[in-house]
């Protein structure tokens, strides 16, 4: 994450936020967030042009919280999001940020699953409602999503939601809330890396005098060391091996460019002997899921995706990027290699390039001022003895979300019932239906036996090994 040099400690923000910043360890703000929060925290309407990775859901997230009333149960806050998995992203990230707000009930209303729970959750009341376009218009069409309080309403990834064919519901949600009680001084609020036409069309429609912040393709974070491997065009799975077996690390992601390639490259690293999955657009959305909640668990090592597939989503503890080819444009590259490098660690990202790529990658270096040294491949060499294995196992368990299960279910019963130690198990993630852990191999036996003979919340789960 690249940060500016501004802290938030200037902003007019509510004790409880800043308390949740500085247990975060937020300490200063990205670029993005350095525009735009001033002016969002004044109740304007803003429409931000800002690349993934820049730190968008924090600017949102902190400006509609400060406009909740927290003793109001009605909405007040509407987020809308491409895909589900997005929605499930922000309204975590609101919900650590919110955690010192005292009764915040962050909702998701996303589809693929039933309408049930979450009209009781309606009936209960949730300040912040997080969704995805079809399913923020079936409530609408119920009538059981009350918008008359909504204060704040934002439209998250807003081309990729034209892109996928969204536009018809973006527009009837926008002119139901402008018939709304809090129309006159609602704020919306417009996010999207990329800002054609018809993004353009919607500022100027349904945000009052709009304020455009377009925030210039990321600065490079100088804390992501880059350098680069020569090799021959044919040769470029086994570089991607030897590079991984080079460096040692522990996550990693390797980008590719189309779908055909990233599957050739996982078959190739399969076979080496590497923990990898891919991520790519022929994957369903649980598939989506599960590859990146063993990821996040460190179940797997090697992550392999395409661009596209990696869009918009937030990745966290990338020890190395390997550019399966250099990108096509600057701002790739940026996105790419940004996805290293955490606060406060470096990152490292390689690209391997080919005769007729050289002048690509100067072009690259030379645009975002940094120096990136070639070597030739023939200096690293692949061992599958030196294949780092992952810390953890992955058991994925047949419940989630919607059988009410979280992590704590599980944590209990391991720790309780199974007596795994605590420092066996890993992330655990809770997905809509599924739920995955990360669990020492030594300790997977026992979580077995549980899942088979006992009951969690007073249910049977079925549970399997990844
Ligand atoms: P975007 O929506 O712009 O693609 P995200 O909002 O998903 O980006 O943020 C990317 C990551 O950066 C998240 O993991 C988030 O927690 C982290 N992040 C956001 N703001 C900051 C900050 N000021 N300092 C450190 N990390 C931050
Ligand atoms: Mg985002």
């Amino acid at each position: 994450m690249t940060t500016s040099n501004l802290s938030f400690d200037g902003l007019a923000l509510a004790p409880a936020l800043f308390e949740a910043l500085a247990s975060l360890k937020y300490t200063h703000m990205t670029q993005t967030q350095a525009e735009c929060l001033p002016l969002l925290l004044k109740g304007n309407d803003v429409a931000v042009q800002a690349k993934t990775g820049s730190g968008k859901t924090l600017a949102f997230a902190l400006g509609l919280l400060s406009r909740i009333d927290i003793e109001n149960r009605d909405p007040q806050a509407l987020i809308m999001c491409p895909t589900r998995e997005l929605a499930e992203q922000v309204a975590e990230q609101v919900r650590l940020i919110g955690k010192r707000l005292a009764n915040l009930k962050v909702l998701e209303l996303v589809g693929g699953i039933p309408l049930g729970p979450q009209l009781k959750s309606l009936k209960f009341g949730a300040q912040v409602v997080v969704g995805t376009p079809g399913r923020i218009m079936d409530h609408i069409g119920k009538r059981s999503l009350n918008l008359k309080s909504v204060n704040c309403f934002v439209l998250d990834e807003a081309d990729r939601m034209l892109d996928m064919g969204f536009e018809d519901e973006m527009k009837i949600v926008l002119r139901e809330l402008s018939h709304s009680e809090t129309a006159r001084n609602r704020q919306t609020l417009l996010f999207s890396a990329t800002y054609p036409e018809k993004v353009q069309e919607i500022t100027t429609k349904y945000q009052r005098s709009a304020t455009f912040i377009k925030v210039e393709s990321q600065v490079v974070n100088l804390a992501i060391e880059q350098c680069a491997y020569r090799v021959m065009d044919e040769h470029r799975s086994q570089a991607v091996a030897a590079l991984l077996t080079h460096y040692q690390k522990v996550s990693n992601i390797v980008f590719c460019r189309t779908k055909v390639e990233t599957k050739e490259l996982i078959e190739d690293l399969t076979h080496a002997g590497f923990a990898v999955a891919g991520l790519h657009g022929d994957l369903e959305q649980p598939e989506r899921s599960q590859v990146l909640a063993r990821f996040a668990g460190k179940t797997l090592t090697v992550l392999v995706a395409t661009d596209v597939a990696a869009r918009g989503l937030d990745i966290q503890g990338v020890d190395l990027v390997i550019n399966h080819r250099v990108s096509e444009d600057v701002d790739t590259h940026t996105h790419r290699i940004g996805r290293t490098g955490r606060a406060g660690e470096t990152g490292l990202a390689v690209t391997i390039i080919d005769g007729k790529e050289e002048d690509k990658l100067d072009e690259i270096a030379a645009k975002t001022d940094v120096t990136i040294k070639k070597h030739n491949i023939q200096t690293v060499r692949f061992h599958a003895n030196r294949i780092v294995e992952p810390e953890f196992v992955c058991i994925g368990v047949d419940g989630g979300k919607r059988d009410k299960l979280r992590p704590g279910d599980l944590l209990g019963a391991l720790t309780k019932d199974a007596d795994v130690p605590g420092e066996d198990i890993g992330k655990i993630s809770i997905a809509a239906r599924k739920s995955y852990i990360a669990i020492k191999l030594r300790s997977v036996k026992r979580a077995m036996t549980l899942f088979r003979e006992s009951k969690i919340k007073g249910k049977r789960f079925k549970a399997r090994k990844f």
